[in-house]
């Protein structure tokens, strides 16, 4: 940039001014004896400079944070203008890096990293000068305390040089200049020099042209990790250019979660295609994801040392600590279906995001022509994602944080609960812990299933910064006995009797819910098995949260909406005073790890779990939800249908309807046109068929078999009812519902052609499990359908109810008949203020019409006049009444 000759103050204890040829570059100012030298006697790094002022007559000070250079020019003007470019170089160079700059001052970013560093003799100087190999240059300091200041001088660009072994201890660095002959302390230490040396003249004389085309990217012009400037390291599947340090740590965490190749030794693997995805991603996108909340004391910096380095890598990059998470996490179905969708688009970014959060590389498409992600991206022509995929192919997935420690991690520490804090340490004889949890900080407790890592018990303990800690025991007991001890000790007082619980996740969390919703306060929440029990902060605990009975169950990224027919869903609308006190609940995330495996859990929670009765979502009225949505579809579209029950349906698509409501009933909505009666007729039948434990139970079946052969009915009927009461509550009440139903279609044995005897045959085998060769079975279900009122005790209101409800469905399918109904109309009961029959309306409701349109139609048929400040809104109310929920005014009634 600048060079010519200056007078360099004289050193102390002189007088003369010493005539010196000064270059300066953008790295560095040097100054030699003359033009024609190429070591320099002296150099500063431009770094390192923090002021340049003038100092009297043709002078000037060159400003470094530990010394100071003094220089005298020809002129005034020769003065000037080196001060105005040295203030530029260094300005420049101030701004390249301004996060590391206060760094600088602290740590002296000036020196190289080192490669390798000591004394070593040099021939032609009376001291040991301290030498240091970095990158493609070997550097010369005075002392050590000069390499820690920056301040050198020579350094020896190694694409010129040479190492040659002279004798046990010396060797020389050979160059077209100058021969530098170097003596070490022991032969070991030659070896080692030599070795650091040859390396450096490999990767001085390896191309830069991959390095050159990657840093064209500003982002990448510095270390991803620590922001070292001119990194010539990457890691190919994670898409991030690093410095050589950063590179050997990065080695460290195995090639499972980096890989790492030099941008300008491994010339193989930079395919036009990689490079373009470095290109396009770079450092700047990818730490847009693993680097979203770095806490400031955590970063690392060019200096930082090689422990620090790891702690940071290991969490940045195996714990995904600092990760931006993407809102499907610990959801893998969605998260591998979101995957599919996003590598047949150019979005990296999401496929980064996903692929990071657990989404996994070989997930199973559904598509059998394109089975993996990768064969998705190829037919859709996008080669990045294949060139991103194809890297993170064997890479380790990262999923729940919690399932990142394995058995080998695991290390044996004391621990302790004492005055509100959980301590660990080396052993019991230690008094210094090696580290600890304070309890008030703890905010989510999980015991985990057993053998969830490797060894026999483990639980988990997340704090409000967003740490998470894992404890393994050998016994579950012991890991219970130390789960309630902790909880104990930081629960309030008004939730302990939650403490009795056998819980699997216990932990605090916002939310809304009740009279409160434009306030979240906290509560106490504990999950165990489907149940999720809730205690307020004020010490109110509430009506247990039965999550398989939830009527919906929405996450979004930031809150979680429960609603049951307990709760009930706020929304956009407003909470209705006093009328739906504790029934709507939010919980809100407001920190993201124990919230997401709040999330997780509570989905998992709220889903069937097994191929029992039991084990299935279940309504208010404890029917598996399946049952209840078949029944009610045949209910509204296919009592008139002929054959109904008889008639198979179409065999592949009731297997994938079964799947999707076993999946999650919930989300499942039956219509008509596009599920034919016949279809969902079969799917109620396979349910039965294929029941865990079947309807009567494997226990009682043979019992209820037995009874057909009592001759005296009334002694039958009683015999029923018996068995009726053995049965669990949820069969029984499926039981009850499906008879109720059967005994209904068979009112239009007319139409249907299905009259008792008919359903009879089709059920008995179904619901026994059975081949059907006898009639017995039959004859229970016939018997059942026959004698229905008796054996459920369904009393006259309940009977007439039915009749009503059956005619209005009938009138209905009547005008569709006549093609005055749209497909998908529904009939439903709607009361005006309160349950009477007077205030009773059947509408029919087809599928696009509004909360608020269902409102206007009900007051005009009552001719009600809406006054000024009257506000009519239209609630869902539960068959008990025990739950009611507002609906939005736009909201769709069905
Ligand atoms: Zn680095």
């Amino acid at each position: 940039i600048r060079a010519g000759w200056l007078d360099k103050n004289p050193p102390q204890g002189s007088y003369i001014y010493q005539k010196r040829w000064v270059k300066l570059d953008t790295d560095y100012l040097r100054y030699f004896d003359s033009e024609k030298d190429a070591y320099s006697k002296r150099l500063i790094p431009v770094s390192s400079i923090s002021r340049v002022t003038s100092v009297g007559d043709q002078k000037f000070e060159v400003i470094t944070n530990n010394r100071n250079f003094v220089f005298r020019a020809e002129s005034d003007a020769d003065r000037n203008e080196w001060i105005r470019t040295l203030q530029q170089i260094a300005e420049e160079r101030k701004s390249k890096a301004p996060e590391r700059t206060s760094m600088s001052l602290a740590t002296d970013s000036a020196t190289e990293p080192a490669d390798k560093s000591g004394f070593l003799e040099l021939r032609g100087f009376k001291h040991k000068l301290f030498v240091v190999v970095a990158g493609d240059k070997v550097f010369l300091y005075k002392n050590a305390e000069d390499y820690r200041l920056g301040i050198g001088i020579t350094y020896i660009e190694m694409n010129v040089g040479n190492v040659k072994e002279v004798d046990r201890r010396g060797f020389d660095l050979t160059t077209p200049y100058r021969i530098f002959s170097f003596s070490a302390d022991s032969e070991q230490e030659k070896e080692e020099w030599v070795e650091a040396m040859q390396q450096s003249i490999i990767e001085a004389l390896s191309s830069s042209e991959v390095a050159e085309r990657i840093w064209a990217v500003e982002s990448n012009r510095s270390c991803a990790d620590c922001g070292s400037p001119k990194p010539d390291w990457a890691s190919i599947n994670l898409c991030v250019v690093i410095c050589k340090r950063c590179a050997g740590e990065h080695r460290g965490l195995g090639p499972g979660i980096t890989k790492v190749r030099s941008l300008k030794m491994d010339r193989k693997v930079w395919t036009e295609e990689l490079i373009k995805l470095f290109q396009q991603f770079g450092n700047a996108m990818a730490n847009e994801f693993w680097a979203a909340n770095v806490p400031p004391s955590e970063a690392i910096g060019p200096t930082s040392g090689s422990q620090e380095r790891r702690r940071f890598l290991i969490a940045k990059y195996r714990e995904g600590k600092y990760r931006h998470y993407h809102p499907l996490f610990g959801n893998q179905e969605e998260l591998d279906r979101a995957l599919c969708v996003a590598v047949t688009t150019s979005d990296l970014k999401e496929t980064q995001a996903l692929l990071f959060c657990g989404a996994s590389v070989t997930c199973d498409t559904g598509d059998s022509e394109c089975p993996t992600p990768l064969a998705l991206a190829e037919r859709s022509g996008q080669r990045l994602q294949m060139e991103f995929l194809l890297h993170n192919k064997t890479s380790e997935l990262r999923g729940l944080p919690s399932a990142l420690l394995c058995r080998a991690e695991f290390s044996r520490r004391w621990c302790t609960l004492q005055d509100g804090v959980l301590s660990y340490y080396e052993n019991d004889r230690n008094t210094v812990p090696n580290g600890e949890i304070r309890v008030e900080e703890i905010v989510c407790l999980v015991n985990n299933p057993p053998h969830t890592h490797g060894i026999e018990s483990t639980f988990e303990v997340y704090t409000g910064a967003e740490r998470l800690y894992l404890f393994g025991l050998e016994s579950p007991d012991s890991a219970r006995e130390w789960l309630k001890s902790i909880a104990k000790s930081f629960v309030h007082p008004c939730a302990e009797e939650l403490l009795v619980l056998d819980f699997e996740r216990f932990g605090r969390l916002h939310y809304k819910g009740g009279l409160t919703l434009e306030r979240a306060q906290e509560g106490w929440f504990v999950l165990v098995g489907s149940t999720l029990h809730v205690c307020s902060e004020d010490g109110q605990r509430q009506e247990p949260l039965q999550l398989r009975k939830l009527q919906e169950l929405c996450a979004w990224p930031a809150f979680l909406g429960v609603v049951d027919t307990q709760w009930g869903l706020g929304g956009a609308w407003p909470p209705a005073e006093a009328s739906c006190a504790g029934r709507t609940l939010y919980i809100q995330g407001e920190r993201k790890l124990d919230f997401l495996g709040w999330v997780h859990a509570i989905q998992k929670a709220a889903g069937s779990s097994g191929d029992t009765l039991s084990e299935q979502q279940l309504t208010e009225s404890d029917v598996p939800l399946l049952v209840d949505r078949c029944i009610d579809y045949i209910t509204q579209c296919g009592l008139t249908s002929e054959g109904i029950y008889r008639k198979s349906g179409q065999n592949s698509k009731t297997t994938s309807l079964l799947e999707v409501l076993q999946r999650d009933a919930r989300r499942v909505r039956l219509k008509e046109g596009e599920h034919h009666v016949d279809d969902v007729a079969n799917t109620l039948k396979r349910f039965f068929r294929d029941l865990g434990d079947g309807l009567f139970t494997q226990q009682w079946a043979p019992d209820w078999l037995w009874a057909t052969a009592l001759e005296d009915e009334e002694a039958k009927v009683s015999e029923y009812r018996q068995l009726l009461g053995a049965l669990p509550a949820v069969n029984r009440a499926t039981l009850k519902a499906l008879i109720n139903h059967l005994f209904r279609v068979q009112c239009f044995s007319g139409e249907n052609q299905m009259n008792t005897h008919n359903l009879a045959i089709v059920f008995g085998p179904t619901l026994f499990q059975t081949d059907g060769k006898d009639y017995k079975a039959g004859r229970v279900v016939e018997d059942l359908i026959n004698h229905y009122v008796e054996i459920f005790n369904v009393n006259d209101q309940e009977m007439k109810k039915q009749q009503d409800e059956i005619m209005a469905i009938m009138k209905m399918r009547e005008a569709s008949s006549s093609g005055m109904q749209q497909a998908g109309d529904f009939i439903c009961t709607v009361y005006l203020e309160e349950k009477k029959t007077e205030t009773e309306q059947h509408v029919k409701i087809p599928a696009t019409m509004t909360a608020e349109e269902l409102t206007f139609e009900i007051l005009d048929r009552r001719k009600i006049v809406m006054k000024e400040k009257d506000y009519w809104s239209c609630f869902e109310v539960n068959e008990r009444e025990e739950a009611e929920r507002p609906l939005h005014y736009s909201e769709k009634v069905l």
